[in-house]
């Protein structure tokens, strides 16, 4: 069953936003390895954004589950982090959001290799549903913060609808008129050829497997560690780190190493 929530967010209307308490919107920025090290300026820009897209979305709870406030001022400050340089429109495409506790049941249809159609049921901790529904399980997105371990299930979500902004979901979204087309095709394919050669030679990949599974997936996945592991992206390939950061148009790796500079010259001397 899917309750509504927004009645409880006090009506207030998309031009104005959500207003989040700034206290707990400032540890956000601090904590959540995804915002941690952005200015007060883009800290402050991203509340803003956040407020604004919780305003003029539906959030339904999944089976019962009730996401309070604090867990929607999380997913909207995570969901907001890939377009803080783009814009809040380009998140146009998510209309809704339904939370779950934990990783949802999903029944579809898959085509193998021969062309059979086999009906699969699977675990899934997040979905963008074409027609506009951002689904995520809540247990997947509290994994801890640790910028070093755990992935980003709204990023990953976040990242297909902005794949899908110029049509198909194919790890191909729309870029900027500077970017190269040919550039990009060639390294995300060099990238995603390597991925599924460590898998198939069974070396530990660079990167989480499920990366390999197509390209719009590659994107997805490689999203996540744009912003959350960076420097592992960076390690697993600088020229696809380097157009991801062209078309975000963030750094996230200089905002980590920033971060560990300022927590570095904050402690004590030995
Ligand atoms: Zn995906």
């Amino acid at each position: 069953m899917l309750r509504g929530l927004m009645a409880r967010l006090l009506g207030r209307g998309e031009a104005s936003g959500v207003e989040f308490p700034p206290d707990a919107w400032r540890k956000l920025c601090r904590d959540q390895p995804e915002l941690a090290g952005l200015s007060a300026e883009a800290c402050e820009r991203a509340r803003v954004l956040a407020g604004r897209f919780l305003a003029s979305r539906p959030f339904y709870g999944g089976d019962g589950f009730e996401p309070d406030d604090a867990m929607q001022m999380r997913i909207a400050g995570l969901a907001v982090v890939p377009v803080l340089e783009l814009g809040l429109d380009w998140l146009a495409g998510i209309r809704s959001v339904i939370v779950y506790a934990n990783a949802f049941h999903v029944d579809h249809e898959e085509v193998d290799e021969a062309g059979v159609v086999h009906h699969v049921n699977d675990l899934r901790a997040g979905e963008a549903w074409s027609h506009g529904t951002l689904v995520l399980s809540w247990g997947d997105i509290d994994t801890g913060l640790d910028p070093d371990h755990g992935l980003s299930v709204v990023i990953h979500e976040v990242a297909h609808f902005l794949d899908g902004v110029n049509g198909a979901e194919n790890g191909f979204p729309p870029l900027d008129r500077g970017q190269s087309r040919a550039q990009w095709t060639q390294a995300f394919q060099a990238g995603f050829d390597r991925l599924n050669r460590q898998i198939d030679a069974r070396k530990s990949p660079a990167i989480d497997p499920y990366a390999a599974s197509n390209p719009a997936e590659f994107f997805a996945v490689l999203s996540e560690y744009f912003f959350r592991r960076p420097r592992a992206l960076h390690h697993f390939d600088a020229t696809i780190y380097a157009l991801l950061a062209d078309f975000y148009r963030q750094d996230p790796l200089a905002r980590q190493a920033g971060r560990q500079a300022s927590a570095e010259r904050a402690m004590p001397p030995a």
